[in-house]
């Protein structure tokens, strides 16, 4: 998936995230946010610990940007082991998953992001070495092909997914320990902002930080890639101190409005309002109508509007809620409240 890379609040990471290095915390009490998720790992990382055994598999799943990654590695170092990653499109064929495998010392994590994209061949692969520590390798081709079973040492595969859906259920089913994300809550996202900007040495405000915080679309990546933009707009215009106003004005031209909504999410809601009624519409039809890709809107575009409540999906397609309208300044359709009014009073063919 290539994202849209020229949007700013794109969750996607980009080139310049380079900078992200040094802005990721090293370990889980130096992690902000997802306290459930950060509690139920320290209980699992600390009970693995006292065995002396690998941690079981983690499978993190939740939109991008939401430090599915930086956890990965906060779980090896705390785990005291060695951290390799990969992804599910780059494995291309049984022996480069191989070759990772073998690499492994005992207990290390092998990250997988994006694995619901690994090819099915390589998924049969990854069984036996989640389950059994053991890899069956196919030698040779034709009559003189023979298997070949390879010993493992005990490792945690740790894999990231924006769309646990789209794993096979045998896959999923291999992870003890599934961890859902979920967008982050502005105090939290506000503490993120600041520490970013003690590591960047930039002056910033307590309400200049809750600007940026509540416009980061619940996302750490988000937020670190405001503060960035926000921090050259002061840097040109000799600001000493970035506090809302700067904050604010410097995001008002970076087309980030109050919610933290960009000039694509603004037209994906319009599209929705003005070409399809207010929908139900598919998101096949949205794709092709904004020439977006499917993946984009439905990881990264439609998760936050939904939290946001300006969106619904149902089983006929999305639906822009009262909310939604109202955020882009309109009113809602007679025929369309109705729909609305029925769906909130749960129309049971209308439940999602
Ligand atoms: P994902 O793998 O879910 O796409 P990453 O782990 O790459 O997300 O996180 C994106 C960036 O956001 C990281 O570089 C890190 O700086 C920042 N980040 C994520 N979660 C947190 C957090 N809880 N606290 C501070 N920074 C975070």
């Amino acid at each position: 998936m290539t994202g849209a890379p020229d949007r700013l609040v794109a969750p996607k990471r980009a080139e310049e995230d380079t900078a992200e290095l040094a802005l990721r915390p090293q370990s889980l009490d130096d992690f902000i946010g997802q306290k459930q998720v950060r509690e139920n790992l320290k209980i699992f990382i600390t009970a693995a610990k006292a065995r002396g055994e690998a941690l079981d598999h983690v499978l993190f799943h939740g939109p991008p940007g939401l430090g599915k990654t930086t956890l990965a590695q906060i779980v090896a170092r705390e785990m005291g082991a060695g951290f390799r990653a990969t992804s599910g499109p780059v494995i291309q064929k049984a022996g480069d998953l191989a070759a990772q495998l073998t690499n492994l010392q005992p207990h290390d994590v092998l990250f997988i992001d994006e694995i619901h994209r690994l090819n099915p061949a390589i998924e049969e692969v990854l069984y036996p070495a989640m389950e059994d520590f053991q890899l069956d390798l196919m030698i040779g081709e034709g009559p003189a092909a023979r298997s070949v079973r390879i010993e493992l040492p005990p490792f945690t595969l740790v894999g990231a997914t924006t769309r646990s859906g789209l794993m096979t259920r045998p896959l999923r089913e291999r992870f003890g320990i599934p961890l859902r994300m979920v967008f982050y809550e502005p105090a939290e996202l506000e503490t993120i902002v600041q520490r970013a900007a003690r590591v960047l040495k930039m002056p910033l405000s307590k309400d200049g930080a809750a600007e940026i915080a509540k416009r980061s679309r619940g996302t750490p990546r988000v937020a670190n890639r405001l503060l960035r933009r926000v921090r050259d707009f002061s840097t040109v215009a000799g600001h000493t101190v970035v506090d809302a106003k700067v904050a604010d004005d410097a995001l008002v031209r970076l087309e980030v409005d109050g919610r933290g909504l960009d000039a694509m999410d603004r037209r994906y809601l319009a599209c929705i309002a003005e070409n399809y009624g207010g929908g139900p519409v598919g998101a096949e039809t949205l794709a092709a109508a904004l020439s977006e890709q499917r993946d984009v809107i439905e990881d990264v575009i439609e998760p936050y509007l939904m939290q946001l409540g300006l969106l619904m999906r149902t089983p006929r397609g999305r639906l822009l809620s009262e909310a939604g309208y109202r955020h882009l300044g309109l009113a809602v359709p007679k025929d369309q409240k109705r729909q609305l009014d029925l769906l909130a009073a749960g129309d049971p063919a209308e439940e999602a």
